[in-house]
Protein backbone atom coordinates (compact mmCIF):
# COMPACT_ATOMS: atom_id res chain seq x y z
CA UNK A 1 0.00 0.00 0.00
CA UNK A 2 1.32 3.49 -1.22
CA UNK A 3 1.86 6.00 2.05
CA UNK A 4 -0.87 7.85 3.12
CA UNK A 5 -1.44 10.79 0.97
CA UNK A 6 -4.18 13.68 2.47
CA UNK A 7 -5.43 17.28 0.80
CA UNK A 8 -3.08 18.98 3.15
CA UNK A 9 0.02 18.06 4.94
CA UNK A 10 1.34 20.43 7.31
CA UNK A 11 3.30 18.21 8.93
CA UNK A 12 5.56 17.79 6.14
CA UNK A 13 6.09 21.68 6.01
CA UNK A 14 6.43 21.67 9.88
CA UNK A 15 9.45 19.72 9.09
CA UNK A 16 11.07 22.04 6.44
CA UNK A 17 10.38 25.00 8.74
CA UNK A 18 10.93 23.66 12.46
CA UNK A 19 14.46 24.68 13.00
CA UNK A 20 12.61 28.90 12.03
CA UNK A 21 9.30 28.19 13.94
CA UNK A 22 10.35 27.13 16.77
CA UNK A 23 12.70 29.74 18.03
CA UNK A 24 10.46 32.38 16.63
CA UNK A 25 7.60 31.16 19.27
CA UNK A 26 10.38 30.82 21.72
CA UNK A 27 10.90 34.39 21.32
CA UNK A 28 7.46 35.52 22.08
CA UNK A 29 7.12 33.30 25.63
CA UNK A 30 10.60 34.91 26.73
CA UNK A 31 9.12 38.53 25.66
CA UNK A 32 5.68 37.64 27.02
CA UNK A 33 4.06 40.09 24.26
CA UNK A 34 0.77 37.62 23.71
CA UNK A 35 -1.48 40.81 23.10
CA UNK A 36 -0.40 43.26 19.68
CA UNK A 37 3.37 42.40 20.54
CA UNK A 38 5.98 43.20 18.16
CA UNK A 39 5.67 40.25 15.83
CA UNK A 40 2.01 41.57 14.86
CA UNK A 41 3.52 44.62 13.69
CA UNK A 42 6.82 43.04 12.03
CA UNK A 43 3.75 41.18 10.46
CA UNK A 44 1.94 44.34 9.31
CA UNK A 45 4.29 45.92 7.98
CA UNK A 46 5.72 42.85 6.07
CA UNK A 47 2.18 41.16 4.84
CA UNK A 48 0.94 44.94 3.49
CA UNK A 49 4.12 45.02 2.03
CA UNK A 50 3.70 41.36 0.32
CA UNK A 51 0.16 42.53 -1.09
CA UNK A 52 1.30 45.84 -2.37
CA UNK A 53 -0.92 47.59 -0.37
CA UNK A 54 -0.41 50.81 1.87
CA UNK A 55 -1.72 49.45 5.00
CA UNK A 56 -2.65 45.99 6.88
CA UNK A 57 -4.64 45.07 9.93
CA UNK A 58 -4.28 41.51 11.73
CA UNK A 59 -7.23 40.54 13.02
CA UNK A 60 -8.72 37.18 14.94
CA UNK A 61 -9.57 35.20 11.58
CA UNK A 62 -11.08 35.83 7.78
CA UNK A 63 -14.70 35.71 8.79
CA UNK A 64 -14.34 38.50 11.39
CA UNK A 65 -11.89 40.12 8.71
CA UNK A 66 -15.06 39.92 6.56
CA UNK A 67 -17.73 41.70 8.93
CA UNK A 68 -14.96 44.47 10.09
CA UNK A 69 -14.63 44.94 6.42
CA UNK A 70 -18.20 45.23 5.76
CA UNK A 71 -18.52 47.81 8.92
CA UNK A 72 -16.04 49.55 7.79
CA UNK A 73 -17.29 49.97 4.34
CA UNK A 74 -20.05 51.31 6.38
CA UNK A 75 -22.64 48.06 5.79
CA UNK A 76 -26.00 48.34 7.51
CA UNK A 77 -29.00 46.65 7.87
CA UNK A 78 -31.12 46.53 4.78
CA UNK A 79 -28.55 46.82 2.63
CA UNK A 80 -27.81 44.29 0.10
CA UNK A 81 -24.12 42.77 -0.77
CA UNK A 82 -23.77 40.74 -3.34
CA UNK A 83 -21.72 37.57 -3.53
CA UNK A 84 -21.42 34.35 -5.29
CA UNK A 85 -23.13 31.29 -4.28
CA UNK A 86 -20.19 28.59 -4.64
CA UNK A 87 -18.13 30.03 -1.42
CA UNK A 88 -17.55 28.83 2.09
CA UNK A 89 -20.22 30.04 4.32
CA UNK A 90 -17.91 32.14 6.29
CA UNK A 91 -18.52 34.97 3.35
CA UNK A 92 -22.19 34.82 3.47
CA UNK A 93 -22.23 34.48 7.43
CA UNK A 94 -20.21 37.90 7.15
CA UNK A 95 -22.82 39.93 5.42
CA UNK A 96 -25.53 38.63 7.38
CA UNK A 97 -23.82 39.54 10.72
CA UNK A 98 -23.71 42.90 9.73
CA UNK A 99 -27.72 42.78 8.89
CA UNK A 100 -27.37 43.51 4.99
CA UNK A 101 -29.02 41.20 2.72
CA UNK A 102 -26.85 38.70 1.11
CA UNK A 103 -27.35 38.36 -2.87
CA UNK A 104 -26.11 35.23 -4.02
CA UNK A 105 -25.08 35.19 -7.78
CA UNK A 106 -23.73 32.04 -9.68
CA UNK A 107 -19.84 31.39 -11.17
CA UNK A 108 -18.53 30.42 -13.77
CA UNK A 109 -18.91 26.86 -14.88
CA UNK A 110 -14.93 26.60 -15.90
CA UNK A 111 -13.13 28.96 -13.28
CA UNK A 112 -15.44 28.98 -10.59
CA UNK A 113 -15.26 32.41 -10.23
CA UNK A 114 -18.14 35.09 -10.05
CA UNK A 115 -20.31 36.08 -13.17
CA UNK A 116 -19.84 39.47 -13.49
CA UNK A 117 -23.15 39.58 -16.24
CA UNK A 118 -24.85 38.10 -12.99
CA UNK A 119 -23.92 40.96 -10.93
CA UNK A 120 -25.34 43.20 -12.82
CA UNK A 121 -28.48 41.41 -13.24
CA UNK A 122 -28.59 40.54 -9.09
CA UNK A 123 -28.46 45.02 -8.52
CA UNK A 124 -30.88 46.75 -7.16
CA UNK A 125 -31.32 50.18 -5.42
CA UNK A 126 -30.79 48.43 -2.28
CA UNK A 127 -27.13 47.11 -3.58
CA UNK A 128 -24.18 48.91 -1.88
CA UNK A 129 -21.03 46.28 -2.00
CA UNK A 130 -20.04 43.15 -3.92
CA UNK A 131 -17.55 40.63 -1.99
CA UNK A 132 -15.77 38.91 -4.97
CA UNK A 133 -14.40 35.21 -3.59
CA UNK A 134 -10.57 34.79 -4.91
CA UNK A 135 -11.93 31.13 -4.97
CA UNK A 136 -9.58 28.13 -4.92
CA UNK A 137 -6.43 30.30 -5.12
CA UNK A 138 -7.62 31.85 -8.83
CA UNK A 139 -8.69 35.24 -8.91
CA UNK A 140 -12.37 36.73 -9.76
CA UNK A 141 -12.56 39.04 -13.07
CA UNK A 142 -11.62 42.09 -11.27
CA UNK A 143 -11.77 44.12 -14.42
CA UNK A 144 -15.47 43.59 -15.08
CA UNK A 145 -16.05 43.98 -11.24
CA UNK A 146 -14.18 47.06 -10.51
CA UNK A 147 -16.01 48.59 -13.54
CA UNK A 148 -19.42 47.84 -12.47
CA UNK A 149 -18.77 49.04 -8.66
CA UNK A 150 -17.63 52.20 -9.50
CA UNK A 151 -20.54 52.57 -12.20
CA UNK A 152 -23.24 51.99 -9.41
CA UNK A 153 -20.91 53.38 -6.67
CA UNK A 154 -20.23 50.47 -4.73
CA UNK A 155 -18.03 49.57 -1.69
CA UNK A 156 -16.22 46.28 -3.02
CA UNK A 157 -14.26 44.19 -0.20
CA UNK A 158 -12.37 41.27 -1.81
CA UNK A 159 -12.31 37.47 0.25
CA UNK A 160 -9.17 36.68 -0.55
CA UNK A 161 -8.52 33.89 2.25
CA UNK A 162 -7.82 31.41 -0.61
CA UNK A 163 -5.36 33.51 -2.40
CA UNK A 164 -2.31 35.19 -0.97
CA UNK A 165 -0.21 35.50 -3.61
CA UNK A 166 -2.52 35.28 -6.91
CA UNK A 167 -2.12 37.90 -8.96
CA UNK A 168 -4.98 39.52 -11.68
CA UNK A 169 -2.73 41.31 -14.69
CA UNK A 170 -0.05 41.20 -12.16
CA UNK A 171 -1.34 42.85 -9.55
CA UNK A 172 -1.89 41.27 -6.30
CA UNK A 173 -5.24 40.19 -4.24
CA UNK A 174 -6.19 43.46 -2.45
CA UNK A 175 -5.07 46.32 -4.77
CA UNK A 176 -8.33 46.31 -6.24
CA UNK A 177 -10.75 46.40 -4.10
CA UNK A 178 -11.41 49.24 -1.09
CA UNK A 179 -10.31 46.49 1.14
CA UNK A 180 -9.42 42.47 1.21
CA UNK A 181 -9.35 39.89 3.61
CA UNK A 182 -7.16 37.36 4.20
CA UNK A 183 -7.37 34.17 6.23
CA UNK A 184 -4.45 32.31 7.98
CA UNK A 185 -6.72 29.17 9.00
CA UNK A 186 -3.84 26.68 9.23
CA UNK A 187 -4.93 25.22 5.73
CA UNK A 188 -4.68 28.05 3.53
CA UNK A 189 -1.64 28.91 1.50
CA UNK A 190 -0.44 31.17 4.08
CA UNK A 191 -1.56 29.90 7.29
CA UNK A 192 -0.83 29.87 10.95
CA UNK A 193 -0.59 27.13 14.10
CA UNK A 194 -4.24 28.21 15.05
CA UNK A 195 -6.92 31.56 13.57
CA UNK A 196 -5.41 34.86 12.26
CA UNK A 197 -6.73 36.97 9.37
CA UNK A 198 -5.84 40.45 8.26
CA UNK A 199 -7.35 43.22 6.23
CA UNK A 200 -5.37 45.17 3.75
CA UNK A 201 -6.33 48.43 2.46
CA UNK A 202 -5.04 51.29 0.69
CA UNK A 203 -6.96 54.13 2.48
CA UNK A 204 -5.42 55.27 5.83
CA UNK A 205 -9.19 56.01 7.00
CA UNK A 206 -10.20 52.08 6.53
CA UNK A 207 -7.14 50.98 8.56
CA UNK A 208 -7.37 53.49 11.13
CA UNK A 209 -11.27 52.84 11.64
CA UNK A 210 -10.07 48.69 11.42
CA UNK A 211 -7.35 49.38 14.34
CA UNK A 212 -9.62 50.95 16.73
CA UNK A 213 -12.75 48.27 15.83
CA UNK A 214 -10.48 45.02 16.59
CA UNK A 215 -9.21 46.67 19.71
CA UNK A 216 -12.54 47.09 21.97
CA UNK A 217 -13.18 50.92 19.78
CA UNK A 218 -10.25 52.37 22.11
CA UNK A 219 -8.46 55.46 20.90
CA UNK A 220 -5.82 55.77 23.07
CA UNK A 221 -5.66 53.55 26.13
CA UNK A 222 -9.15 53.33 28.33
CA UNK A 223 -10.71 56.18 25.60
CA UNK A 224 -13.37 54.03 23.73
CA UNK A 225 -14.69 56.40 20.85
CA UNK A 226 -16.77 53.60 19.45
CA UNK A 227 -18.41 49.83 20.15
CA UNK A 228 -15.93 47.87 18.86
CA UNK A 229 -14.57 44.07 19.10
CA UNK A 230 -11.95 41.77 20.03
CA UNK A 231 -10.56 40.49 16.69
CA UNK A 232 -6.95 40.69 17.47
CA UNK A 233 -4.49 38.78 15.79
CA UNK A 234 -2.35 36.53 18.57
CA UNK A 235 1.32 37.50 18.55
CA UNK A 236 1.74 33.91 19.28
CA UNK A 237 0.31 33.68 15.19
CA UNK A 238 2.01 36.27 13.79
CA UNK A 239 5.37 34.39 14.75
CA UNK A 240 4.69 31.71 12.98
CA UNK A 241 3.26 33.80 9.85
CA UNK A 242 6.63 36.05 10.16
CA UNK A 243 8.70 32.77 9.41
CA UNK A 244 5.99 31.03 6.74
CA UNK A 245 5.53 34.64 4.77
CA UNK A 246 9.29 33.86 3.73
CA UNK A 247 8.63 30.85 2.05
CA UNK A 248 4.98 31.57 0.18
CA UNK A 249 6.38 32.59 -2.89
CA UNK A 250 8.35 29.49 -3.29
CA UNK A 251 5.25 27.14 -1.72
CA UNK A 252 2.98 29.01 -4.34
CA UNK A 253 5.34 28.17 -7.22
CA UNK A 254 5.41 24.64 -5.97
CA UNK A 255 1.57 24.64 -6.11
CA UNK A 256 1.81 25.99 -10.07
CA UNK A 257 4.12 23.36 -10.66
CA UNK A 258 1.98 20.41 -9.25
CA UNK A 259 -1.20 21.93 -10.83
CA UNK A 260 0.58 22.07 -14.24
CA UNK A 261 1.57 18.39 -13.69
CA UNK A 262 -2.00 17.39 -12.61
CA UNK A 263 -3.28 18.77 -15.66
CA UNK A 264 -0.77 17.45 -18.10
CA UNK A 265 -1.18 13.68 -16.87
CA UNK A 266 -5.39 14.09 -16.28
CA UNK A 267 -5.99 15.59 -19.51
CA UNK A 268 -4.93 11.99 -21.13
CA UNK A 269 -8.07 10.69 -19.07
CA UNK A 270 -11.22 10.85 -20.90
CA UNK A 271 -14.43 12.63 -18.92
CA UNK A 272 -12.39 14.93 -16.35
CA UNK A 273 -13.19 18.70 -16.70
CA UNK A 274 -10.13 19.92 -15.38
CA UNK A 275 -9.50 23.88 -13.72
CA UNK A 276 -9.51 26.55 -16.11
CA UNK A 277 -7.37 29.55 -15.36
CA UNK A 278 -8.62 33.13 -16.61
CA UNK A 279 -5.53 34.07 -18.89
CA UNK A 280 -5.56 37.57 -17.40
CA UNK A 281 -4.71 35.83 -14.02
CA UNK A 282 -1.81 33.78 -11.80
CA UNK A 283 -3.63 31.53 -9.73
CA UNK A 284 -1.87 30.20 -6.81
CA UNK A 285 -3.91 26.79 -6.66
CA UNK A 286 -5.57 26.61 -3.10
CA UNK A 287 -6.94 23.81 -4.28
CA UNK A 288 -7.06 21.74 -7.98
CA UNK A 289 -10.59 20.87 -8.33
CA UNK A 290 -11.64 18.82 -10.97
CA UNK A 291 -15.43 17.38 -12.13
CA UNK A 292 -16.12 13.76 -12.46
CA UNK A 293 -19.02 11.85 -13.15
CA UNK A 294 -19.60 9.25 -9.76
CA UNK A 295 -17.46 11.83 -7.35
CA UNK A 296 -18.67 10.03 -4.47
CA UNK A 297 -17.89 6.82 -6.03
CA UNK A 298 -14.30 8.06 -6.77
CA UNK A 299 -13.70 9.29 -3.17
CA UNK A 300 -14.54 6.07 -1.87
CA UNK A 301 -12.04 4.31 -4.51
CA UNK A 302 -9.22 7.03 -3.86
CA UNK A 303 -9.56 6.37 0.42
CA UNK A 304 -9.12 2.75 -0.45
CA UNK A 305 -5.90 3.20 -2.27
CA UNK A 306 -4.91 5.64 0.55
CA UNK A 307 -5.34 8.90 -0.63
CA UNK A 308 -7.78 11.37 1.15
CA UNK A 309 -9.56 14.07 -1.20
CA UNK A 310 -11.76 17.01 -0.69
CA UNK A 311 -15.11 18.73 -1.60
CA UNK A 312 -15.18 21.78 -1.49
CA UNK A 313 -17.95 22.39 -0.73
CA UNK A 314 -20.84 19.60 -0.71
CA UNK A 315 -23.95 21.20 0.32
CA UNK A 316 -24.26 25.22 -1.15
CA UNK A 317 -24.97 27.92 0.88
CA UNK A 318 -28.41 28.63 -0.14
CA UNK A 319 -29.33 24.94 0.60
CA UNK A 320 -27.65 24.94 4.33
CA UNK A 321 -30.32 25.25 7.09
CA UNK A 322 -28.44 28.20 7.97
CA UNK A 323 -29.68 30.15 4.74
CA UNK A 324 -33.40 28.69 4.76
CA UNK A 325 -34.80 32.24 5.58
CA UNK A 326 -32.98 33.49 2.55
CA UNK A 327 -35.61 31.20 0.84
CA UNK A 328 -33.58 30.41 -2.41
CA UNK A 329 -35.07 26.65 -3.80
CA UNK A 330 -33.21 24.10 -5.23
CA UNK A 331 -32.41 24.98 -8.65
CA UNK A 332 -31.82 28.53 -8.57
CA UNK A 333 -27.78 28.38 -8.49
CA UNK A 334 -27.47 25.80 -11.42
CA UNK A 335 -23.58 26.23 -11.95
CA UNK A 336 -23.16 25.98 -8.20
CA UNK A 337 -25.37 22.74 -7.53
CA UNK A 338 -24.14 20.70 -10.35
CA UNK A 339 -20.62 21.35 -9.05
CA UNK A 340 -21.52 20.76 -5.98
CA UNK A 341 -22.60 16.97 -6.99
CA UNK A 342 -19.07 16.50 -9.51
CA UNK A 343 -16.34 18.39 -7.66
CA UNK A 344 -13.53 16.98 -5.72
CA UNK A 345 -10.18 18.60 -4.00
CA UNK A 346 -7.26 16.84 -5.19
CA UNK A 347 -4.11 16.87 -2.48
CA UNK A 348 -2.26 19.97 -3.08
CA UNK A 349 0.37 21.25 -0.77
CA UNK A 350 4.01 22.58 -1.65
CA UNK A 351 5.29 18.94 -0.22
CA UNK A 352 3.44 16.80 -2.41
CA UNK A 353 5.98 14.79 -4.90
CA UNK A 354 6.20 14.07 -8.74
CA UNK A 355 5.71 10.26 -7.57
CA UNK A 356 2.59 11.24 -5.36
CA UNK A 357 0.81 13.02 -8.20
CA UNK A 358 1.48 10.22 -10.86
CA UNK A 359 0.44 7.61 -8.11
CA UNK A 360 -3.08 10.00 -7.83
CA UNK A 361 -3.54 10.31 -11.42
CA UNK A 362 -2.70 6.39 -11.99
CA UNK A 363 -5.65 5.77 -9.71
CA UNK A 364 -7.87 8.27 -11.21
CA UNK A 365 -6.96 6.58 -14.66
CA UNK A 366 -8.26 2.90 -13.09
CA UNK A 367 -11.69 4.07 -11.58
CA UNK A 368 -12.49 5.93 -14.64
CA UNK A 369 -11.87 2.60 -16.91
CA UNK A 370 -13.18 0.22 -14.59
CA UNK A 371 -16.36 2.62 -14.50
CA UNK A 372 -16.45 2.57 -18.42
CA UNK A 373 -16.08 -1.06 -18.19
CA UNK A 374 -19.03 -1.60 -16.29
C1 LIG B 1 -11.34 30.10 5.05
C2 LIG B 1 -12.27 31.03 4.39
C3 LIG B 1 -12.93 32.05 5.10
C4 LIG B 1 -12.93 32.14 6.59
O1 LIG B 1 -11.71 32.26 7.19
P1 LIG B 1 -11.53 31.81 8.72
O2 LIG B 1 -10.17 32.30 9.06
O3 LIG B 1 -11.64 30.33 8.76
O4 LIG B 1 -12.59 32.47 9.53
C5 LIG B 1 -13.69 32.95 4.38
N1 LIG B 1 -13.83 32.85 3.05
C6 LIG B 1 -13.23 31.87 2.35
C7 LIG B 1 -13.42 31.83 0.87
C8 LIG B 1 -12.45 30.92 2.99
O5 LIG B 1 -11.87 29.95 2.28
Amino acid sequence: MHDKIVLVNLQKQYATIKSEIDPAIQKVLNDCDFIQGQAVKDFETAFADYCETRYCAGVSNGTDALYMALVAAGIKPGDEVITQANTYIATVLAISRVGAKPILVDADPHTYQIDPVLIEKALSTRTKAIVPVHLYGHMAPMDDITRIASKYGLRVIEDAAQAHGATYKGKRAGTFGDMACYSFYPGKNLGGYGDGGAIVANKEAYDAKLRKLRNYGEEKKYVHVEKGFNFRLDTLQAAVLNVKLKHIDNWNAARRKHAALYTKLLSQIPGIQLPKEDPNQSSVYHLYVIQVDKRDELLEFLKRKNIYCGIHYPIPVHMQGAYSDLKLPKGMYKVTEAAADRIISLPMYAELTQKEIEYVVDCIKEFINGTNKS
